[in-house]
């Protein structure tokens, strides 16, 4: 067997997404919790786009996204030279890393966050820079403004934050973008925008708007019930969006994404429904748990974070036995999705039994 000469990638952590919930079980029935999706089936309107689509996949998809890319623009006022899309949100900070910064730049991200963004800064031979955060679970700007170095190219500001839930205020930001050399790009990425209900929490569009280096990510996985599907985009300065259409894959969206991407912003006000729904399937799920004792971080997103530390993995395989699959990182704690009404109750459950144990 001859020896490949590959690059040595093993500083890349591997991606563990969340287990996949098993077909049958011999305990309760299994509510996947671990990735933050959205538990509502697809919308009759989105299988009707998709099955409109179907017959046309002996083609490559259209590059441009002509439909999608319309309706973007027209609802957030912003030229196409401003969008980009991608195959889920996660190419698209793929993208702007790789637009921005190469062998030895620097990436500078709040930590614990979204678990992609280390892998894809090592991806792109890029340094990451993790500024922990603070201890309540919230970013922490003016650390990571310190972190700040001549090689820094990217800061990536998560909002609602993956896995804490928590959000940054609008004067935090205010003061940070005010002092951010102009050319850093700042990236706020918004997969869970559509669940934050915190007054004092800033929209990224605002900023994309004043800020000529600020861009802003967006998903359909989340709010929108597409995950499957894969579809992302930004909204980024113009000079930026060119840079990144250059690192994009090639033909990233399928024509099923974005004909089902289509659907669910024209069933905008149904999906919000959903939303609606689940956060205040958000909010009956904290109070229960607060009343138990629990003191988790304020979340702003579609799931929990308990701060569990050395009891992280002894409650989340006693949350397994209540058939709810979680998403733990050891040390540290868990995330859990709030989901149906069913899958909530289970958890409030289990976070019961995870008390009665002293965890
Ligand atoms: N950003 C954040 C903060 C996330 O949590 C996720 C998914 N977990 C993504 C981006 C990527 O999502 P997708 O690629 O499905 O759009």
């Amino acid at each position: 067997m001859s020896p490949l000469r590959l690059r040595d990638l093993s500083g890349i952590p591997d991606y563990k997404p969340g287990k996949a919930a098993p077909a049958s079980s011999r305990g309760p029935a299994p509510f996947k919790l671990s990735s933050n999706e959205n538990p509502y089936p697809p919308l009759r309107s989105v299988t009707e786009a998709l099955n409109g689509s179907a017959a046309l996949v002996n083609r490559y998809p259209e590059t441009a996204a002509s439909d999608l890319t319309r309706e973007l623009c027209t609802r957030f006022a912003v030229e196409p030279a401003q969008l980009v899309l991608g195959s889920g949100s996660v190419e698209i900070v793929s993208q702007l890393i790789r637009a921005t910064a190469g062998e030895g730049d620097e990436v500078v991200f709040a930590w614990r966050s979204f678990e992609a963004y280390p892998m894809l800064t090592l991806a792109a031979g890029a340094v990451p820079v993790r500024v922990p955060l603070t201890a309540d679970h919230r970013h922490d700007l003016d650390a990571m403004l310190a972190a700040i170095t001549e090689r820094t190219r990217l800061v990536l500001v998560c909002n609602p934050n993956n896995p804490t839930g928590t959000v940054v205020t609008r004067d935090e930001l205010d003061r940070f973008l005010g002092q951010v050399p102009p050319d850093v790009t700042v990236v706020i990425d918004e997969a869970y925008v559509q669940f934050n209900r915190h007054a004092d929490s800033p929209q990224g569009i605002d900023y994309f708007r004043r800020h000529p280096n600020v861009a802003v990510a967006h998903t359909f996985s989340k709010a929108y019930g597409l995950a499957g599907l894969r579809v992302g985009y930004a909204l980024a300065p113009v000079q930026l969006a060119a840079a990144m259409r250059k690192v994009a894959l090639p033909f990233g969206v399928t024509a099923l994404a974005q004909a089902a991407a289509v659907a669910s912003l024209r069933a905008e006000d149904e999906l919000a429904e959903r939303v609606e729904h689940l956060v205040r399937e958000r909010t009956r799920v904290t109070r229960a748990l607060a009343e138990q004792g629990w003191r988790l971080p304020r979340t702003e997103a579609n799931f929990l974070w308990f701060p569990l530390g050395g009891h992280t993995m002894a409650a989340a395989a006693e949350f397994e036995t209540h058939g709810l699959l979680v998403r733990p990182f050891a040390g540290e704690g868990f995330r859990v999705t709030i989901a149906e009404v069913e899958a909530n109750d289970a958890v409030i459950k289990a976070a019961r039994s995870v008390r009665d144990a002293g965890l």
